[in-house]
């Protein structure tokens, strides 16, 4: 199964990929966390990348299609992915899709976490104060908030033409949201 979660920053696609990725017994791939790691260890990635994260910027399209190649490379995706966090751009997405031909690997689902924009600038304030993330601050926030919206969301569209789509309400318990993803699948 190969799937792609979609949705703004703090609507919980690293959450419902971990339960997908247990439930299903497929890796989930986040590129927030491959760049993180990047980050922490200082490698020529991570210190590229810091730059474009603290301030909320998207990582050039190049790198992240690389690191993505790389990572789907690896035989632990061979039953199946969850992609997080990737694809963010149009680009991306057209790289992604010649990579799944390549390699005959379609993308099956495409599944929307909706969130209320008021609840996500809480939600990412909230885990500000647990995580203490470079890019939760206020005007890091807003900016992911406006690069995800001019960005990202056109993906929405891009995936409901070919058929891929399926939205998800991204409110209310862990448990009650990832009823409504299963269902889907
Ligand atoms: P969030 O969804 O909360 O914004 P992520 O952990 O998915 O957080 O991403 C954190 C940061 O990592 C992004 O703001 C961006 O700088 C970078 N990043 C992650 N994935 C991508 C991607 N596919 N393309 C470009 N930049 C990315």
């Amino acid at each position: 199964m190969n799937l792609i979660l979609l949705g703004p920053p703090g609507a919980g696609k690293g959450t419902q990929g971990h339960r997908l990725s247990e439930r299903y017994n497929i890796p989930e791939i986040s590129t927030g966390d491959i760049l993180r790691s990047a980050v922490h260890k200082g490698t020529p990635l991570g210190r590229e990348a810091k730059n474009y994260m603290d301030r909320g910027a998207l990582v050039p399209d190049e790198v992240m299609i690389g690191i993505v190649r790389e990572r789907l490379a690896q035989d632990d995706t061979e039953r199946g992915f969850i992609l997080d966090g990737f694809p963010r751009t149009v680009a991306q997405a057209e790289a992604l899709s010649r990579l799944s031909e390549e390699q005959q690997r379609p993308i099956e689902h495409v599944i929307s976490i909706e969130v209320p924009q008021e609840e996500l600038l809480q939600r990412l304030a909230g885990r500000r104060q647990l995580e203490g993330r470079q890019d939760d601050t206020d005007e890091a926030i807003r900016y992911r908030l406006e690069v995800y919206e001019r960005e990202t969301a056109p993906l929405i569209d891009y995936y409901r033409r070919q058929g891929l789509l399926r939205c998800i309400v991204g409110v209310g318990t862990i448990d009650e949201i990832f009823q409504r993803v299963a269902v889907v699948l």
